[in-house]
């Protein structure tokens, strides 16, 4: 299966990514590892990507799309793969889209998790991380919801978009994810 998943910071997402990559035995692409080890290696698009992370700023699109291209063609990819991270923008759902679509390989699901942003911000605190004061947590939350709002209409329009319930406890969500994949 290949699958988007979407979620704000704190959700779960991590935990929840580990679980899912094990049961349908397929591997995790997150564009911040593969981003920060093009920069460690010093790769062309590593070396333009600098810059951009440095300043927080998302890398433009056509660098990302460009390393998400090359890491599909690896052969762990071909029976499917979790793209955590990416798409972040409309450009790269698009650029997504046309690249799965060519290959014959187009996307099953697009799993948001859904967190409230009281919950979150219990959970959060509860964590008790210095980086974790509520101002913080509720800008980063806010941020994410402006990014994420345009991709979610966009799955939604496509008919791939399943929205999970990110209350609960790990095997609560797990197997609300399970079942909206029906696996
Ligand atoms: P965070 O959750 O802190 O944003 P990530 O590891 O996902 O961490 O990403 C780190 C940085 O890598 C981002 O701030 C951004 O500069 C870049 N990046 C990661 N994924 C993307 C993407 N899909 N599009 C553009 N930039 C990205």
């Amino acid at each position: 299966m290949r699958i988007v998943f979407i979620g704000p910071p704190g959700a779960g997402k991590g935990t929840q990514s580990v679980l899912l990559t094990e049961l349908l035995d397929i591997p995790h692409l997150s564009t911040g590892n593969m981003l920060r080890e093009a920069v460690e290696h010093r790769t062309t698009v590593g070396r333009l990507a600098a810059e951009f992370m440095q300043s927080g700023r998302l890398v433009p699109d056509p660098f990302v799309v460009q390393i998400v291209g090359e890491r599909l063609q690896q052969p762990d990819c071909e029976g499917g793969c979790l793209f955590d991270g990416f798409p972040r923008t409309l450009g790269q759902a698009r650029s997504l889209d046309e690249y799965l679509t060519a290959a014959g390989t187009p996307l099953d699901a697009a799993l948001e998790l859904r967190v409230d942003e009281e919950l979150l911000v219990n959970r959060l605190l509860g964590r008790g991380r210095e980086d974790d004061s509520i101002d913080t947590i509720r800008r980063r939350f806010r941020d994410y919801v402006t990014m994420t709002t345009p991709l979610l209409d966009y799955y939604q329009s496509t008919g791939l978009l399943r929205t999970i319930d990110g209350s609960g406890t790990t095997n609560e969500v797990f197997k609300r994810i399970r079942e909206a994949i029906g696996k």
